[in-house]
């Protein structure tokens, strides 16, 4: 069932890796919903064992991948899995590829092809000085975010399982001692960008090859192209840019957009000090290490932009000037058309024109101004804004503000012409009822460093499908509380 196909590639792109055995490891959660949609039958006896490192399964060979990147915009030639190990891939049966397959164009679920990443599973080559483990409270960030991330329809890299363990040789030391945890990370490719600047700074042979690769494993239709870098290049553009105008739309600062954590599938990957806005701020910064802010909220698109320059550069000698210029363009293009797109879905449109883009720039000056919250603003408008909307003028500190805004929105909607019960229909398919505050996952957190999981079993399934409504969570579905808002945490992992 398992294979390790990235030992197709020659031997200094990876290194062999044995994982480093977490003692008394429990399963702290397994992805239910994921298992049933891959069609996978791993006993959850099974998945400890992969989890824990005790076990691995037949046909399973744990490598870790040598990579470099650009981190903070600078270059690193000394990057690699330091604290993952690549243990296969597991390839789904033709009856699960069916099922899952109905209507997930813009989901992973469409590949057959899974990588079994084991996130924490200790040192390798590339560790430098790091222990190669990773804790508790940051797997559950990652567990939590990407199933979120997933329910909301963006390109994410997915969580099979986490594993924990309160033995007291297991902790891990960051600012204080925490438990150490693992998760199983899943996602057709671990190939990121760095993988290509890698294979660029020892010379064409080697990018060729792995070119070739990426090719015979995620883009075989672009294999025909005449120029397959450049139609590679270009579809990598396209994914990103659509992966960052999603984040911009749902709430989503990732903070730590160096190019090794950057997909090629262009799939949210890798993730650190991620928030989803509380109050919206166009300048947000999560990564309280990032004192530049290059990677605050509204950088986001133009340092997409600057990877993909930097993905282009490496694949320099296999392009030419006017391939590079066209895919760069159409990153741009695709960008603002999503972008926009997705905002006036937010707002109840399903037509963009002329002047929305302007429109929209007047909300979001507004928006930042007043620190609105941006999940429920969205929501509020769904019942009109008329003053007896009191849900909507609750949320706004100066409501009188809006007035002129709120005046040129209804002459939008007139344009639409759609009906408010239509128009309600668009605006909760765009903003969710169940949105992952900082503040859950710390509740989540702490419940589970006491040994309790309850709390996990509860809200992953409930992010994977956050679209539905869920009357027991009415106390969520108001702002939060001050105290509640903007937690600093602890970027380490
Ligand atoms: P990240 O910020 O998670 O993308 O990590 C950047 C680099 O540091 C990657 O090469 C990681 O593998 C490595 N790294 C991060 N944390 C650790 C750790 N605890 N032990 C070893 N390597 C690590
Ligand atoms: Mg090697
Ligand atoms: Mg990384």
């Amino acid at each position: 069932m398992f294979i390790n196909r990235y030992t197709q590639l020659p031997s200094h792109f990876y290194s062999e890796v044995r994982p480093e055995v977490m003692q008394g490891a429990q399963l702290a959660f397994v992805n239910r919903a994921l298992q049933q949609d891959l069609g996978l039958s791993l006993s959850d006896e099974a998945l400890l064992g992969l989890l824990s490192g005790e076990q691995l399964q037949a046909g399973m060979l744990p490598i870790a991948h040598k990579y470099t990147g650009h981190q903070f915009g600078y270059y690193n030639p000394d990057l690699g899995d330091g604290r993952g190990m690549l243990l296969g891939q597991f390839t789904q049966s033709e009856n699960a590829q069916k099922s899952s397959k109905n209507d997930q164009a813009w989901s992973n679920l469409a590949s057959n092809t899974w990588d079994f990443h084991l996130k924490g599973a200790g040192r390798t080559p590339y560790s430098r000085r790091g222990d190669g483990r990773a804790v508790l409270r940051s797997s559950i960030r990652e567990l939590l975010a990407s199933e979120a991330l997933f329910g909301l329809g963006v390109p994410t890299t997915r969580a099979l399982g986490l594993a924990t363990s309160f033995n007291p040789t297991e902790r891990v030391w960051r600012e204080t001692s925490e438990p150490r945890a693992t998760i199983l990370r899943l996602t057709p490719s671990h190939i990121r960008f760095g993988h290509f600047e890698w294979a660029a700074s020892r010379g064409k042979a080697d990018l060729q090859v792995l070119l070739n690769q990426v090719l015979n494993w995620h883009y075989p239709e672009l294999k025909i192209a005449e120029h397959p870098a450049a139609a590679l290049l270009k579809e990598v553009c396209h994914r990103t840019a659509k992966m960052i105008a999603a984040w911009q739309t749902v709430g989503f600062n990732h903070g730590v957009m160096n190019t090794d954590n950057m997909s090629i599938l262009g799939e949210t990957f890798d993730f650190g000090p991620y928030a989803f806005f509380d109050d919206f701020q166009i300048g947000y910064i999560c990564n309280h290490s990032d004192d530049q802010g290059r990677y605050a909220y509204n950088e986001q698109p133009k340092i997409g932009l600057w990877n993909c320059q930097v993905l282009a550069h490496a694949l320099k000698d296999l392009l030419t000037e006017a391939q590079v210029d066209e895919a760069l363009t159409h990153y741009i293009e695709t960008y603002n058309a999503t972008y926009i797109q997705r905002m006036m879905a937010k707002i109840g449109c399903v037509t963009v024109l002329e002047h929305d883009k302007q429109f929209i720039g007047n909300l979001l000056v507004l928006m930042d101004q007043q620190r609105v919250d941006f999940n429920l603003f969205f929501r509020a408008l769904a019942g009109g804004v008329g003053k007896d909307n009191e849900q909507l003028r609750g949320l706004l500190s100066q409501p009188h503000l809006f007035e002129d805004w709120f005046l040129d929105y209804q002459a939008r909607l007139a344009l639409e012409n759609r009906t408010p019960s239509e128009i309600a229909a668009t605006i909760f398919a765009n903003s969710p009822a169940v949105y992952l505050r900082n503040y859950i996952a710390q509740e989540i957190i702490e419940a589970a460093e006491q040994g309790d999981f309850s709390l996990l079993e509860f809200w992953v399934p409930k992010l994977q499908k956050p679209f539905e409504n869920y009357p027991e969570l009415q106390a969520y579905q108001q702002p939060p509380k001050p105290q509640c808002k903007n937690i600093v945490l602890s970027c380490s992992s």
